[in-house]
């Protein structure tokens, strides 16, 4: 699994990781064996959040990391909602207990709304401090917000922008991907597999597949090794799944040579700036 430094403290991180939204959903066996296997090839990084099944996907994620705590880059996020200093840090109190550690290696605003930043900032430094985090970051912020938030915080605080990116969703790198390798800032992209992943009737599905059956990969792992491309960037992709996993994992091995990004950058083209950033 190819790892990429994260962040200003430069932790190495499993470049593909796996995502937890909706993981509740499915029978809570399979949901947990298909984690444990994910950190078995390596994808220990893992994204949860207070939102995500009302906690119980984080009950989920408890389950499959114990006894293996140390292994995990683990991150979970805030509801913008209770994102006031103290509800920052007390809802970080609950996602800690719930998640059965006793420290997260980084935590999220999941996204900005009325609470004003400065507020929230404070909250997360006020659990670094503590000791309960490791470090934080954001989630769907567009590059003016990360500006507001470096002012805030100063150099070095934000640890991540959390965004929606997949193959037919690039608006991230208009603005907010050279923001955040300008800044150090590791960007993970959510959704990795969009709405809808191309099949092989589609014109874009078409190039996944020519380039997987050359590399004895399949579409998605070409799909996931091109959004993971660069060092700043990660992918979280989700699955309840064992051979969902096991496939996603084999992606972390993949580089791609510089004709095929221009190929699938071809397939798949950027299109315009979007007035504001879109969120998953
Ligand atoms: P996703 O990872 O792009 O897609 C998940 C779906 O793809 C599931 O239905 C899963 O099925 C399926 N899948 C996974 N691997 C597959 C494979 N190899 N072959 C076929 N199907 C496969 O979408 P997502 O869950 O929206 O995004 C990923 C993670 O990003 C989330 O889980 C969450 O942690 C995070 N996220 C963050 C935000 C935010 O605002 N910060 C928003 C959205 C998501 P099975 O489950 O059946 O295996």
């Amino acid at each position: 699994m190819q790892t990429h430094p994260f962040g200003p403290a430069r932790r190495d991180v499993a470049a593909v990781g796996q995502g937890t939204w909706n993981l509740e959903r499915a029978p809570r066996k399979e949901a947990v064996a298909a984690l444990r296997r994910g950190l078995d090839l390596g994808m220990t990084h893992i994204d949860t959040a207070e939102m995500y099944g009302a906690g119980e996907s984080e009950e989920c994620v408890a389950e499959a990391i114990a006894g293996r705590r140390d292994e995990v880059f683990l991150v979970s996020k805030v509801l913008p909602g209770n994102a006031t200093r103290k509800g920052t840090v007390k809802a970080c109190e609950q996602s800690l207990k719930r998640l059965a550690t006793d420290r997260l290696d980084c935590y999220l605003l999941h996204w900005r709304e009325s609470a004003p930043l400065a507020e929230t900032i404070a909250g997360l430094e006020d659990l670094a401090r503590a000791g309960k985090i490791r470090a934080w970051g954001v989630s769907n912020f567009d590059a003016a917000d990360l500006e507001e938030a470096l002012a805030i915080a100063g150099p070095g605080r934000i640890a991540c922008n959390q965004v929606l990116y997949h193959l037919q969703q690039r608006a991230i790198e208009h603005a907010v991907l050279p923001w955040c390798e300008a800044h150090g800032v590791a960007l993970v992209g959510y959704t990795p597999f969009g709405d809808r992943f191309p099949g092989p009737s589609t014109p874009g599905g078409r190039v996944l597949a020519e380039i997987g059956t050359a590399r004895g990969a399949t579409p998605r792992q070409v799909a996931l090794a091109f959004l993971v491309r660069r060092p700043a960037l990660f992918a979280i992709p989700k699955a309840s799944r064992v051979a969902h996993t096991e496939e996603n994992a084999r992606a972390g091995t993949l580089v791609l040579s510089e004709d095929e990004f221009r190929r699938i950058d071809a397939a798949f083209p950027r299109g315009a700036r979007p007035r504001s950033l879109p969120m998953g």
